[in-house]
């Protein structure tokens, strides 16, 4: 402490003689371009950067790993359409940040990763130095754009460009590589502070063209069955009031895709969730907003699409139309302002689709509503998904506020299809990679962002890759409520190794493993339930009190299927035929 004391002191005596440096240059930057919060792992050469960070008012919330310090940067970006900045280390640190920047990316989210690097002329010679690594070069191809900065000078205009590359168009991840002698370097404090940028309309509107959106209101018009799939770009771009009265004008059925979910509530009788095969496959105009057709969407053809059908496609990206099949009517640009366009062209001249759609999808979903309730009403013991389920779902219809964490394969599976979602960018999950290990950065994030409590329903494999951040949970005080569906392993929990040898099956794990005591271990509150009524306490006490608790819920190791839904993506080996 006393090495701070002395920095801070060194720093306040610089700045008396009106000089400044690297450091502060950065939190400065991000400061003054409305960045608060800073998702990181201090160490060389950062660690007085985000010590730094905090003594000047940032928020630094110093994580246990870096790729859940990347991932809660990410989800930041998501929840609050602002850059989440992760700070890590050099190369090691910055590896583990990549993996979130490239998920961030994949995912269109915004955020920059800055790493602290080793000195140019070390690493250009490769003459070994301390986690030496040519960090810029590697992050290139993983991220939207990366840039180094050599000069203080030079800071503001990094940072700024770093903002403007991860919010505008489609958004994304940004690396920024601040070499260790940078951070140091000193300048006048006044040259510095006219150095920075106040970044200026970071994501411009992208207006569409009137003939683009002409073309897809008549082919809408000319639909029989047409079907809104909304994807978690719509529910990114905070239209939600033109987006609700689009769908609500047209009368048509839409689909939201996980993180779209509570764009408009599940329960709006116009959703199709519930009949979600049969709209896809009988639909003859499909309105994409903000979605992909990616294999999420089966790449848009196939047994899934069943009859022929239109596309029209609402994108920021123009290069995204035609990517997987050809799309009739693209219209480009940011969603707010095509939804509005849309919607201004429809007017209240639309005719709503035939009642022989509408009633074809309504009988579908009310029979699939009133399987799924027989589902969940049944008591199976030991507890399976759907007992556990059925009072989560319950729990987030009473506390509709709270942001929803979900990862797993058949915890997010089920999750998904049970759980509904009533207010926007609540439900935060395992996104376009169907990546496992964004629980607890997810969840960290959503709390520090939105000040509301986070419930996160992990399966226990997933739980694994980002289970030590309950002590920074702990930590930090956060209102998170975890609940580890805890099967016993992988998919399942009775996997046998096949030559009846000592180790245990590959997709095993340690039978009755109990993870509340790693809540308790930090001073948080650990449960563990073997029902739905003690689950359904066991998270009402939580949400109520608002301390970190990790619930460990005791599901059938017998439960859950192979690769959750993704069965077909298994490629299965003959001798397991
Ligand atoms: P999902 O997985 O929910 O289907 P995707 O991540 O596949 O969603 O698709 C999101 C799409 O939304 C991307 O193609 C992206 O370009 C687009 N997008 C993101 N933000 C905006 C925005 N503000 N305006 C228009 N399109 C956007």
């Amino acid at each position: 402490m006393a090495e701070v004391g002395n920095e801070l002191q060194r720093h306040a005596a610089e700045e008396h003689q009106a000089q400044t440096d690297g450091f502060h240059l950065v939190i400065d930057a991000l400061k003054l371009n409305g960045i608060e919060n800073i998702y990181g792992l201090p160490g060389i050469p950062v660690t007085d950067l985000a010590r730094l960070a905090q003594a000047n008012g940032m928020r630094v919330i110093s994580f246990r790993h870096e790729q859940n310090a990347g991932n809660a940067a990410a989800i930041a970006g998501f929840l609050t359409q602002k850059p989440g900045v992760c700070l890590t280390v050099s190369a090691p640190g910055f590896l583990n940040g990549l993996t979130a920047l490239a998920n961030a990316t994949t995912n269109c989210f915004p955020m920059i990763l800055i790493s602290g690097s080793s000195e140019r002329e070390i690493v250009d010679l490769q003459q070994g130095d301390y986690e030496e690594m040519d960090q810029l070069a590697v992050a290139r191809p993983h991220c939207k754009a990366a840039f180094r900065v050599l000069h203080a000078e030079d800071i503001g205009v990094g940072v700024a460009r770093a903002i403007r590359a991860a919010v505008s168009g489609r958004p994304g991840g940004v690396y920024l590589d601040l070499p260790a002698k940078l951070l140091a370097q000193s300048m006048e404090a006044e040259k510095g502070r006219k150095s920075l940028i106040k970044v200026v309309d970071p994501a411009p509107r992208q207006i569409p063209a009137p003939d683009a959106v002409d073309r897809a209101v008549e082919l809408l018009k000319g639909a029989k069955r047409p079907l809104i799939l909304l994807g978690k770009g719509a529910a990114y771009a905070r239209a939600d009031a033109d987006i609700r009265a689009l769908v609500e004008k047209t009368g048509i059925p839409y689909l939201p895709m996980s993180m779209a979910k509570g764009l408009l509530p599940d329960t709006h009788p116009q959703s199709a969730s519930a009949a979600r095969s049969y709209v896809l496959a009988e639909a003859d105009v499909v309105l994409l907003v903000g979605a992909r057709l990616n294999w999420l969407l089966s790449h848009g053809k196939g047994k899934t699409w069943g009859k022929p059908k239109q596309f029209i496609q609402v994108d920021i990206s123009p290069t995204e139309i035609d990517s997987n099949v050809a799309i009739a009517a693209p219209v480009i640009g940011d969603i707010g302002s095509c939804v509005a366009a849309l919607l201004d062209k429809i007017g209240n001249g639309f005719a709503k689709p035939g009642a022989e759609w509408l009633n074809a999808v309504d009988e579908r979903k009310d029979k699939n509503l009133a399987k799924m309730a027989e589902t969940l009403a049944k008591e199976a013991s030991p507890m399976n998904f759907h007992g556990a389920l059925r009072v989560l779902k319950d729990v987030v219809k009473a506390n509709p506020g709270i942001s929803f964490v979900n990862e797993g394969a058949n915890t997010l599976d089920y999750a998904r299809a049970v759980i509904d979602m009533y207010e926007p960018r609540k439900r935060l999950d395992v996104g376009t990679w169907g990546v496992m290990g964004v629980g607890m950065g997810y969840a960290v994030a959503a709390a520090v962002e939105t000040s509301k409590p986070v419930l996160a329903v992990c399966g226990d494999s997933a739980f694994g890759f980002s289970g030590m951040e309950v002590e920074t949970i702990c930590r930090y005080d956060l209102p998170i409520c975890i609940v580890v569906f805890n099967n016993n392993g992988v998919y399942k929990g009775i996997d046998k190794n096949p030559t009846g040898g000592k180790d245990p099956a590959v997709t095993m794990f340690v039978p009755g493993a109990r993870y509340d005591k790693m809540m308790e271990a930090f001073g948080g509150v650990g449960h563990n339930v073997t029902t739905p009524a003690e689950l359904e306490a066991a998270v009402n006490e939580a949400l109520r009190s608002g301390r970190p608790t990790l619930i460990n819920a005791v599901i059938d190791p017998a439960a859950g299927t192979e690769s959750g839904r993704l069965t077909n993506l298994n490629p299965q080996s003959s001798a397991s035929k």
